[in-house]
Parts: structure tokens; sequence; C-alpha cells
């Protein structure tokens, strides 16, 4: 499978699982998969139970015996079953070191990672959803960890993302990049925001680069999306047109401005190397991308 992508190169969204809609309600078939199946262990903080390599344990369910269980079913890769469970309902586990998912994401193969990502957001889910948003009754997940079922009021409630915009906002001569307080000295990226309900993505494109900076859009393209399961996000890429608005920031950021093509390009070569050097953001993430496609092609929009 491929998709005609005009960003690549970013972490989580390599292809990966079958995920197996057909299977999620088949107990009976979950169970059979179970021996043979991968298993992906998170501990509370997200970090998936790695070797001594640093590789993912490799860990299957006949060595846990028994069924899945509260295991979150994933899906399929060749034929053989993966889930994804809690740390705290494996016994002994014989894990050697945790790696968190920026690590991962650099070090592990992209599919290995991808499966790691939709593992961390998916118990991240049901870590945060084990009461009913509409009664406050425990709810019990069914359909392979997919629902979660809540007997007391009868509603149902299933696995969530946050879409959040990330923009490469250039005014056909520069981009435009922040600062939010706390990052680490020198460091710039693009602007991002999450779509709040009511919205189409493009406006919340057009109201985030204002509100943050002041800095009017006049056309913007989507480019493709990144899941960011930091915690439950998935970044929808865009590049936008805009006047050559002075910026100007209002408190989500401490500062914003335009840079040149030439300063982005040193910024990329020389990735901080240099003591008063711009830091972007690292290559795991769909924001480094944005900031490559634009300093290799410019945009592609015009003014209407
Ligand atoms: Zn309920």
């Amino acid at each position: 499978m491929s998709f005609p992508a005009t960003l690549q190169g970013f972490a989580f969204a390599a292809p990966t699982l079958d995920r197996g809609d057909a299977l999620r309600g088949d107990a009976q078939a979950l169970r059979d998969l179970w021996p043979d199946a991968r298993l992906l262990v998170l501990d509370g903080e997200g970090r998936a139970a790695a070797d001594a390599n640093g590789d993912l344990l490799l860990l299957l369910g006949a060595q846990l015996g028994g069924g899945p269980g509260t295991a979150i079913f994933l899906g399929q890769a060749d034929g053989q079953a993966w889930f994804a469970l809690e740390a705290a309902t494996v016994p002994a586990l014989a894990a050697v070191q945790w790696i968190d998912l920026r690590r991962a994401a650099a070090e592990w193969p992209a599919d290995v990672a991808s499966a790691f990502a939709y593992a961390r957001g998916m118990l991240y889910w049901h870590a945060r959803n084990r009461y009913c948003g509409v009664c406050g009754a425990a709810v019990a997940f069914d359909r392979g960890g997919f629902v979660g079922h809540c007997a007391q009021c009868g509603n149902d409630h299933y696995p969530r993302v946050d879409p959040a915009v990330i923009v490469a906002v250039s005014d056909g001569e520069r981009l435009l990049l922040g600062r939010q307080p706390g990052w680490a000295p020198r460091r710039w990226s693009v602007i991002a925001g999450f779509v709040e309900p009511g919205e189409a993505p493009e406006q919340t494109v057009v109201r985030e680069v204002h509100e943050e900076t002041g800095v009017r859009v006049q056309a913007c393209r989507y480019l493709g999306a990144q899941p960011w399961p930091f915690p439950g996000a998935l970044m929808l890429g865009f590049e936008a047109l805009a006047h050559a608005d002075q910026p100007r920031v209002d408190g989500e950021l401490e500062e914003a401005r335009w840079f040149t093509r030439e300063e982005i390009g040193q910024a990329l070569q020389r990735d901080g190397s240099e003591p008063d050097g711009v830091l972007l953001a690292p290559p795991i993430s769909i924001a480094r991308a944005l900031i490559e496609h634009w300093h290799g092609n410019g945009t592609a929009l015009t003014r209407a």
C-alpha cells in the first residue's frame, strides 16, 4: 500500500498492521491467535519493553499462557496477530529495559515504531476512559479493546484522536517559525494548534496562525498527516501562503519571526551544531518534513 505522499520521512506513519476489524468481535478467533501472537508490553509511562539490545522484546502469547484477557488486539502482519497490554497485567516480565517512543522512532524499524505508537495511543485511551463520560459508571472494554461499553446507561465509547494542524507558513519568500515558552534555547518550529469543534482544518490554520502570530493566511493546502501519540494527537500537515505581516506574539508563543530560505538552509545543514545556530524539530517529526519541504520546493500556493 502506498499513498502519493507529498511529505515523507517522518515516524509513526509507516504501513503497519492489518487492523482486522472483522476479528475484533470474534472472541474465539482472538483466543486462537493468542499463543502465536506478538505482544507489545507498555509500562505506565507509555514505554515499551525491550531486550538487552534495545529492540522490541520478543514475547509471544504462549509464554504468558491463557488468552488475550484485557490485551488490545492491534491487528495482524504476515498472519501473526499483535496485541498490546499493560505491564501491570504481565507477571514476572523479563524486560531488560524500557524504550520511549521518541527513541524507538529514531532506532527501530519504521513499521515496528508505528505499531508501538498505535499501541501507546490505544493504551492511553484505555487508561483515561475507564469510566463512562455520560453516567460515570465503570466501562467494560470489548471488541478486542476497541469499544468501552457502559452496562449502566448502555452507551458505547470508541477510541479517540485529537486532530491538530501544523503548518509551514510562507509570505512567498520567508518561513514563519515560533518559539514556545519552555523550549530549549534556539529551538524554533512551525505553527501548530488543535482543531476545535465546529471547525474544518483549513479554518484552524487561518485561526491558529492569526491567534499565535497575528499573521493573516490567504491560502493553505493539506500535505500529509502524522499520528502523534504524545498522547493522542493526529497532526494534519499544511502549507500556507500569508501576508508579509510583522509577527506579534500573545502568550502561547514567546517569539515568532520570519526566516529567510538561507537561514533555514543553514539550520537544516548545521542542525544546531554551532553555538548560536537555530535548532529545528527532529527528523522523526512532520514539523521537520514541512520545513524541509518548504526549503526544497517553496510553496505551490498563489495569492487569490
Ligand atoms: Zn454510562
